[in-house]
């Protein structure tokens, strides 16, 4: 089918193109009859309007059975011209990819759409489209009239009909339809209608039917799986079949939502007691798979944390890679690397006029004198060159750093926290040490066995720290302290942080501290 391209002069349509938020297809099918699971098509007309202008093409295909006599005489298409004419099954793939993700416009939508679903059923292609009925957008915009069949729509707003009952020359009217709705009504009005009436493709087309529906209605994590079960994205919710559904019924504002959608071929879930439990097991999984689209959290390796020792006149920059920052003192802010802390030390300095210099994220002025560069245009009150004491500078430094102090983990060993389902009974436990999510058991009883079982971990992590460290230490949580506590590893593995380094998944993230957990009264 090859495309005749064909661009409007007319300012209303270059207007009505550049505005698209998203390619529409004005399909019209011919057909044998109008039973969809038993007629087959015999043409296809489209006209595609896209920001790169208009697009016609038509096909006539060999429907395998004859075309009744009342219904050549009324396409004028018969058995003679779709002799030798391609069949669906061969042109549904390049068709399907032509209308992939558009907006399906069609009078009587169901119709066309219906006939066009099952027949890339038989070819072996799940077919979803957003659909907009322009006789239900007819009625929308003109209430107060009867008829909206297509000779009625011609009369009324004096559409051109380029023929009549055939594929392409229908679906132009609705192009037609389309500009002329414009022309009457403003984009507002028009958008409100449109929006009100379309109808959203429940589920991406690659997945089977009733994927949503196997899901349950509880509190989880849900994985979405692409080609070669790639994993694309890891989420929770409280409702999976709610929360997973609202991925694909949206109207795809979100471009990530759009391209999980393109590239999704399978669902998988597992379903927890509660919210802390979901959110515990998606940073898991998010850390373990490291999802295409899920921003990724923080990369263990290169975890860090300033620690400003009383009496030091600078802070020291501390990795969790080499030290065990669950257990370190006067600990401010948790970052995903070392550039994010710079970036915060030096956000700070510039918001409370530190010197630069003196806390270390500076080369020292060579000239006692001169201070610092930030002390010549008067941004650092100047501990560099004398002009403030350094325990002055060092405790308005620490003033402002207060609120990103760490929380030490204020226990011996282990605890389990608690969490109920009150509706159906259900409890979880789920263990944590030194900010590192052991595990979770459905029973107070099963802590031992999680413990015994739990792989060696690199003490703090600085996701399941941003998760559970304020609600701990406020009392928020119930927890029980364990006997034991798995084994941990501070054993710095350099081939492995290098493995951890992905190309293209890596954003740029406002330097802040990834928590703020206040002055808690737990420092020991
Ligand atoms: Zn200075």
């Amino acid at each position: 089918m090859p495309p005749l391209p064909f661009m409007q002069e007319d300012s209303l349509v270059d207007a009505l193109l550049a505005g698209l938020a998203r390619p529409i297809v004005f399909v019209d099918l011919e057909t044998t009859g109008s039973d969809a699971t038993a007629d087959r098509i015999t043409e296809i007309g489209v006209v595609e309007a896209s920001t790169a202008g208009i697009e016609r093409w038509s096909v006539l295909v060999d429907p395998g059975m004859p075309v009744p006599p009342f219904v050549a005489r009324l396409t004028g298409i018969d058995d003679a011209m779709l002799r030798g004419q391609p069949s669906f099954e061969s042109l549904a793939p390049a068709l399907a990819e032509r209308l992939h993700g558009k907006l399906f416009v069609a009078h009587n939508a169901r119709f066309d759409y219906g006939f066009l679903k099952n027949e890339f059923r038989r070819a072996g292609i799940a077919f979803r489209a957003d659909t907009l009925c322009t006789v239900r957008l007819s009625r929308a915009l003109f209430p107060s009239v009867e008829r909206h069949g297509l000779d009625a729509l011609i009369a009324r707003l004096n559409l051109a009909p380029q023929g009549r009952h055939r594929a392409l020359a229908d679906a132009d009217l609705l192009w037609q339809f389309w500009q002329k709705i414009h022309e009457l009504y403003s984009q507002e009005l028009v958008d409100a209608a449109v929006k009100a009436l379309v109808r959203r493709a429940s589920l991406p087309a690659a997945l089977p039917e009733g994927a949503l529906d196997a899901l349950p209605s509880s509190p989880g994590v849900y994985l979405f799986h692409g080609d070669d079960d790639v994993p694309l994205y890891v989420g929770k919710s409280i409702n999976l079949k709610q929360r997973v559904g609202a991925h694909f019924s949206g109207d795809h504002r979100l471009a990530k939502d759009l391209s999980i959608s393109q590239a999704i071929r399978r669902i998988d879930y597992r379903e927890t007691v509660g919210e802390l439990g979901a959110l515990l097991l998606e940073a898991k999984l998010v850390k373990e798979l490291q999802p295409v689209h899920n921003r990724l959290l923080k990369r263990a390796a290169a975890t860090c944390a300033w620690q400003w020792l009383p009496g030091a006149p600078a802070p020291t920059l501390l990795r969790a890679s080499k030290r065990d920052l669950s257990r370190e003192p006067h600990l401010f802010g948790v970052f995903s690397s070392r550039a994010k802390a710079h970036a915060f030390m030096r956000h700070l300095a510039d918001e409370h006029k530190l010197c630069p210099a003196t806390l270390g994220i500076e080369k020292a002025p060579p000239g006692k004198l001169r201070g610092c560069f930030g002390y010549q245009v008067r941004r650092c009150l100047g501990a560099c060159a004398g002009a403030e004491s350094l325990a002055d500078h060092a405790a308005r430094a620490l003033d402002a750093l207060e609120h990103t102090r760490v929380v030490r983990w204020p226990h011996e060993g282990s605890v389990a926290i608690a969490e109920y389902d009150a509706g159906t009974g259900g409890e979880a436990w789920h263990v944590i040490d030194r900010w590192c999510y052991v595990g979770t058991c459905g029973a107070r009883d099963g802590i031992a066995a999680v413990l015994a079982d739990a792989p060696e971990l690199r003490p703090f992590d600085a996701d399941v720290y941003a998760l559970i460290a304020r609600r701990i230490a406020s009392g928020e949580l119930e927890w029980i302290a364990c006997d034991a506590r798995p084994s941990f590893s501070l054993v710095v593995q350099e081939a492995a942080m290098v493995s951890e380094k992905r190309v293209g998944t890596r954003r740029r993230v406002p330097f802040k501290p990834v928590t703020n957990v206040g002055q808690l009264g737990l420092l020991g």
